[in-house]
Order: C-alpha cells, then sequence, then structure tokens
C-alpha cells in the first residue's frame, strides 16, 4: 500500500502535535515551518514557563471556552487535557499543577514543551522543511500539494496550523486564513481577545507604570449595572490604560466594547469592609491629624495614586485633615472602595494573547477536522474559529483539534 503523505502547515502547537499523530498512523510528514525555529510563540507562553493545559474535566473545560465550545466536543473527547498531560511527562517533561488548575512543566520553562516535541518529531520521522508556504494547490475539490514560492511539495492531506493573527513577530501573521478563504471558507470578523484596555480619561495616563496587588476588579455596564466579569488579583496602569493579568481576562467577557458601554470598577481595600476601611482611615486621619489631606493617605495608598484618589474624592487637597467631614470622610471611602474609569475599547490584535474568529466551524468535521467543501484540508489551531480564556485552555484547544486532524489526515 502507498504510504500517505501529510504536509503541515506550520511549527508551532497544533502543527508539531498534528504531524507526531499524523506520523504515528504510519503517513510521510513533511511540517512546513517559516521560522528558522519551531514554536515561537508557544516559547513565550505562560510568561516563559508555559501553562500547557488545565487540569479540569472536559465540562468544565468548555465552561471556559466562549466561542463555539460544542465543535470541541470530539476533539476533547478523543484529545483530553490528562492525555496532553500524560503526553508531555511521556516525553519527559514533569509537570506542576499551581492555583487554578494551570498546568506548567516543573522546569518553569515553555522551552522544554518545544524540545520534547521537537525530540518526538525527529523520533517519528517527520520531516521538517522550514520554508514559506505561500499556497495550497487544490482541483477538483482536493488538495494535490502545498506550494512554497517556486517548490512544489506533492501530498495527499494538508494540515493547516499557522495559527491566528496575534503576536505576528513571531510568525502567526494570518496566512491560514488567506489559505482558507481560497478554497473558499468563511473566515468569520477577526478580533483582539485577551488583550490589554483602552481606558478613557486622564486617570490611567496619570497612573501609568503602577501595578496593583491584590485588588477586586469588576467590568459593569453603565447603563443597568449589570456585572460582565469580577475578578480578584492583579492589574497595571498604562498610557493607554489598562493591562495585567486581571484585564486581559477580563477583555474575553467584553468583546463589544468599543460601543463604550462598560466602565472598570477598582476596588483597591477588597479585604477590607466599608466599616474595616472606615476605621483604617480615621486611625490615619488621627496620626495625620495636623497635616493637610493630599499628605494624609500615604499610608494607605501608593504614591502615584494619592493625587488622583484626593480629586476624585472632591475634597480639597489643602485642607486640614482635622477638619474634614464625616461625609468626606465617606466619598474618599467610596471612590477607594469603587474607582470607575471608563472603558473605550482594545488594543490591536497585535498585542492579544488570542485571535477571536477564524475558520468558520460550521464547515469543518468536528470528529476529523477536515474541510467540509475541499477533500484532504484540515485545520487544526488557533486558525480556527475557536477561542478560550487564560488558564491553558487556548494550548489545549490546539493540541485536541491537532490530534484529531493529525490521525484523520495521516489514516
Ligand atoms: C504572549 C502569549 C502568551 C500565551 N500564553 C499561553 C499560555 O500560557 N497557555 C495557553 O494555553 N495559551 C497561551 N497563549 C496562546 C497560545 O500560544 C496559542 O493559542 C497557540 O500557540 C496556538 O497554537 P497554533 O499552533 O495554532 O499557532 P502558533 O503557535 O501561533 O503556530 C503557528 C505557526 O505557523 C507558522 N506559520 C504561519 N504561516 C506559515 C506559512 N505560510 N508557512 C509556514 N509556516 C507558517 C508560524 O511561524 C508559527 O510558528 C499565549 C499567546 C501569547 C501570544
Amino acid at each position: 500500500m502507498n504510504q500517505k503523505r501529510v504536509a503541515v502547515i506550520g511549527g508551532g502547537a497544533a502543527g508539531m502535535m498534528a504531524a507526531i499523530h499524523a506520523a504515528y498512523c504510519g503517513a510521510a510528514v513533511q511540517l512546513f515551518e517559516k521560522n528558522d525555529r519551531m514554536g515561537k510563540k508557544l516559547r513565550i507562553t505562560g510568561k516563559g514557563r508555559c501553562n500547557v493545559t488545565n487540569d479540569c474535566p472536559t465540562n468544565e473545560f468548555l465552561t471556559n471556552v466562549p466561542t463555539n465550545p460544542r465543535f470541541l466536543y470530539a476533539a476533547l473527547n478523543r484529545f483530553s487535557t490528562s492525555d496532553t498531560m500524560d503526553f508531555f511527562e511521556g516525553c519527559g517533561v514533569p509537570l506542576k499543577v499551581e492555583r487554578g488548575k494551570r498546568v506548567f512543566p516543573v522546569s518553569d520553562k515553555a522551552a522544554d514543551i518545544v524540545s520534547a516535541m521537537q525530540e518526538r518529531c525527529r523520533d517519528c520521522d517527520v520531516e521538517i522543511v522550514h520554508n514559506k508556504i505561500t499556497s495550497i494547490d487544490i482541483s477538483e475539490g482536493r488538495v494535490l500539494a502545498v506550494i512554497a514560492g517556486e517548490k512544489r511539495y506533492p501530498c495527499d492531506s494538508v494540515i493547516v496550523c499557522t495559527g491566528g493573527k496575534s503576536y505576528p513577530g513571531t510568525g502567526s501573521d494570518g496566512d491560514g486564513y488567506r489559505f482558507a478563504r481560497q478554497a473558499g471558507h468563511t473566515v468569520t470578523e477577526l478580533r483582539p481577545s485577551l488583550v490589554p484596555i483602552v481606558a478613557g480619561g486622564r486617570l490611567c495616563q496619570s497612573m501609568q507604570g503602577l501595578s496593583l496587588k491584590n485588588v477586586a476588579l469588576k467590568i459593569v455596564r453603565r447603563d443597568n449595572g449589570k456585572v460582565a466579569y469580577e475578578d480578584f488579583g492583579e492589574m497595571m496602569f498604562t498610557h493607554f490604560g489598562m493591562t495585567g493579568p486581571m484585564v486581559l481576562s477580563a477583555s474575553a467577557h467584553i468583546p463589544d466594547v468599543e460601543k463604550g458601554i462598560y466602565d472598570a470598577l477598582i476596588d483597591l481595600k477588597p479585604a477590607l469592609d466599608e466599616q474595616a476601611l472606615d476605621a483604617r482611615i480615621r486611625s490615619d486621619f488621627l496620626k495625620y491629624n495636623n497635616k493637610d489631606f493630599i499628605n494624609s493617605l500615604g499610608d494607605l495608598l501608593p504614591l502615584k495614586m494619592i493625587e488622583p484618589i484626593v480629586s476624585l474624592s472632591g475634597i480639597d487637597p489643602r485642607k486640614k485633615v482635622n477638619s474634614i467631614t464625616k461625609e468626606e470622610r465617606k466619598a474618599l471611602l467610596e471612590t477607594i472602595k469603587g474607582l470607575r474609569i471608563p472603558l473605550l475599547g482594545f488594543r490591536s490584535i497585535d498585542e492579544a494573547i488570542i485571535t477571536k474568529g477564524g475558520v468558520a466551524v460550521n464547515e469543518v468535521n468536528p470528529k476529523t477536522m477536515e474541510s467540509k467543501l475541499v477533500s484532504g484540508l484540515y485545520f487544526a489551531g488557533e486558525v480556527l474559529d475557536l477561542d478560550a480564556y487564560t488558564g491553558g485552555f487556548n494550548l489545549q484547544i490546539a493540541f485536541s483539534t491537532a490530534v484529531v486532524a493529525g490521525e484523520s489526515a495521516g489514516e
């Protein structure tokens, strides 16, 4: 019997996993990566530590996938989060589970994940070709070859694993969407997700560079006060608005932020209820009894925050602390417990962790990842219209869809 020839485009998380599984099935696999190194994006995941998956059951996993979760059901059934853990531990990369069931290599090195996948590719004779694929040759509804400039590589199946459009410096700059459109596929609107948020007013600018830990963030709709997202943790102010882990996560819950309908509400002292915070303020006021108000908050707030908070409280900064009224103290307390910042939009897709949108999943078979329009054409990873919240879910999506595509193409 003739050996099946599979071409995989993209040497990232999905591409390497797809190539390995196509090779397991006995196919002759060529993996095309345009960078001179494999897994450039994978190397910077999880701040260089690679949050490789999330140690949760499938039903919980799917609640972390806001776009097309049902499409993933079969793929996660075939290759679950525990399969991912078994795979990497089987490759000699011990893993550990951290807060929020996030899974990382014990070494805290994303490079170990890349090396393990590269080694496995070598072990199962995947041929790595460092070349940029420019098009896919399709005739009479089936794939014939992939093309790299003047060079043509004949094949029986092609798996498109070119990633999204975010962080284009890593190589994922959207080629796969072009291939999909040329094959007749619909590509849904491409938008940033898990991305810094642009905020209005001069408030953020005046606090730029300030990192906050242990604060509570709520994103609320201005018209009805409905809470779109809430969390507790870290965030940072920048010249354009806000970023940091909580802010990136929040962005995935407010895709319509450009409409200007949301405010961020930050509780700077979530560990203290109103009564406890009032007691704390009164104790500071006693300590700084004869000082100007502006000089009384150094124990309570970071330096960069004092002026903005004083200004928002409406209290005269030069007023003596001993003459501040109960109502004024209440206004200060409310400002600290509910710093309100209007949200205007997202930073560009280049700065996003994930691309929302992609190859329309109703044109792809969820059990095989094969195109319903072109025989022998497969998609896996971020190029598909799938995205998830932070926590290792996005890499798991890449791995699960890749295993299914690799096995189906390689059989
Ligand atoms: C800063 C950052 C941190 C992240 N951290 C995490 C995390 O900790 N956990 C998590 O789950 N997710 C994380 N993600 C998301 C995760 O990296 C992606 O979901 C995942 O890499 C997608 O895998 P992929 O294989 O589909 O695409 P990619 O990993 O982007 O790989 C695509 C590859 O295709 C190649 N390519 C593209 N076009 C061509 C072409 N024409 N010819 C040849 N090669 C081509 C590219 O060079 C690239 O190597 C992070 C993302 C970023 C940007």
